[in-house]
């Protein structure tokens, strides 16, 4: 069998802590060349000593001395701040590159990796959000196949490849024939599902960060209880899967059980199920398209005894679902401004200078102002009018900030 080379980008974080753990289980079908972390030396330093990378690079300057000698004379090469992560996340020997930075920053070393011809097992949503078009297409251009690691599109992507896409052939993934009615992505409803307008307004980010379901990062578990994340997801279903935005559903399934279902034409719902546990659908990544062991549970439905589903609740209590659509509907760069304005507000959310609700207040705020500002949906531009979008929202939304 060969080896398959990985380099991780986020390698510190929950989804790169996940698929190293994956990874360790099977020593001889995978081998790590490159990690690459934010801000956490001493982690990457233990993980590096682990796993023997050739080549490891850390975002933040400061931490890289630490990094440095610590891993002197082990033969690993050290690299720092933003052009040692962008070579990192390019290196040679890696085959597939796992896309699990948290947010924009992980958009150009994952385009990076696409530009230097790797497979990406995507984790991180957010660079579709902010250039679903300019990813896509370089997707295209570079032939390279993408493997969605979220749980949701993972269980889409499963099941349309029953037999029948071919990512694995290195292609991009597509969504095939006019077969397909909706794609039904499952929503847990966070943490204050059925909760009270006035009860949301006394969230604080201790209460949002403890998920029902799924143990996460900070960012994605405050847009789990937002139920931006399921925006998110939708804008990101949208962009990988090539249907229309009124053809992707949410329906809150608080067992988190069916991670998501595709609804063809004729009548069948077909859906993917599994105990909620990042590894299975990181190990479909990895080693997609073989399946391997992992120590998560088998699923035991009659121990389960029931699964529920409901309809998504009221704009009025949880705006960001909507609020998602209407970015998707505005067209042009209003989702690169969803998601900036989105990270301003949830980092001032996790530093509480605002409330919970005033997440939605902010995002649609930028949207406002960026409805105002364009004169209709244009597309997104090059890179460089995405990132100029981007910074420009960021001003706008701590201009925002200071005024409340
Ligand atoms: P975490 O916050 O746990 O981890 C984020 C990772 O990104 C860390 O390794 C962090 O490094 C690294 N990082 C942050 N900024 C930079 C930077 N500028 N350069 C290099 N590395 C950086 O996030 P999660 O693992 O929860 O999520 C990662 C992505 O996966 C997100 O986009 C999320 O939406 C998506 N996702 C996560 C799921 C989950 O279950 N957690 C499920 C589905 C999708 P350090 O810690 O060293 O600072």
């Amino acid at each position: 069998m060969a080896v398959k080379t990985i380099t991780l980008l986020g390698s510190t974080g929950s989804i790169g802590v996940n698929t190293l753990r994956v990874i360790a289980d099977h020593p001889d079908r995978f081998r790590v060349v490159a990690l690459v972390a934010g801000s956490n030396g001493q982690q990457l330093i233990e993980q590096a000593r682990r796993f023997r990378p050739e080549v490891v690079a850390i975002h933040q300057e400061t931490q890289a001395e630490q990094v440095r000698s610590a891993l002197a004379g082990s033969g690993c090469l050290v690299l720092s701040g933003t052009t040692g992560v962008m070579e990192a996340a390019a290196w040679a020997t890696a085959q597939l590159v796992v896309s699990a930075i948290v947010g924009a920053a992980g958009l150009q070393p994952t385009l990076a990796a696409i530009r230097a011809g790797k497979h990406i097992a995507l984790a991180n949503k957010e660079c579709l959000v902010m250039a679903g078009p300019l990813f896509m297409a370089e997707v295209t251009r570079q032939g390279v196949g993408v493997i969605p690691v979220d749980s949701e599109h993972s269980a889409i992507f499963q099941v349309l490849c029953n037999g029948r896409c071919g990512a694995e052939q290195g292609g991009v993934l597509a969504l095939h024939g006019q077969d397909v009615g909706q794609l039904v992505l499952t929503a847990s409803g966070g943490p204050f599902r059925g909760w009270s307008r006035a009860a949301l307004q006394r969230v604080t980010p201790a209460m949002a960060l403890s998920h029902p379901s799924w143990q996460m990062g900070k960012k994605i578990s405050i847009d789990s209880a937002t139920l931006m994340n399921k925006g998110l997801e939708v804008i990101e279903a949208f962009y990988l899967f090539g249907v229309g935005g009124e053809q992707i559903q949410v329906v809150i399934h608080p067992e988190s059980i069916v991670h998501s279902m595709v609804a063809y034409r004729d009548g069948s719902v077909l859906a993917q199920l599994g105990v909620p546990d990042m590894r299975t659908p990181i190990a479909v990544a990895l080693a997609w398209p073989e399946r391997i062991t992992t120590t998560v549970p088998t699923l035991n439905l009659a121990q389960l005894g029931e699964l529920r589903f409901f309809d998504k609740p009221e704009e009025r209590d949880f705006p960001c679902l909507e609020l998602a659509y209407r970015a998707l509907r505005q067209g042009g760069a209003a989702t690169t401004v969803l998601n900036a304005a989105n990270e301003v507000a949830v980092a001032a959310f996790l530093a509480e200078k605002i409330g919970f609700l005033d997440i939605p207040c902010l995002v649609e705020w930028c949207l406002d102002q960026h409805q105002r500002e364009t004169s209709g949906p244009a597309g997104m531009g090059s890179l460089e009018d995405i990132l100029q979008t981007d910074r420009a929202t960021r001003r706008q939304a701590e201009a925002w900030l200071l005024r409340h």
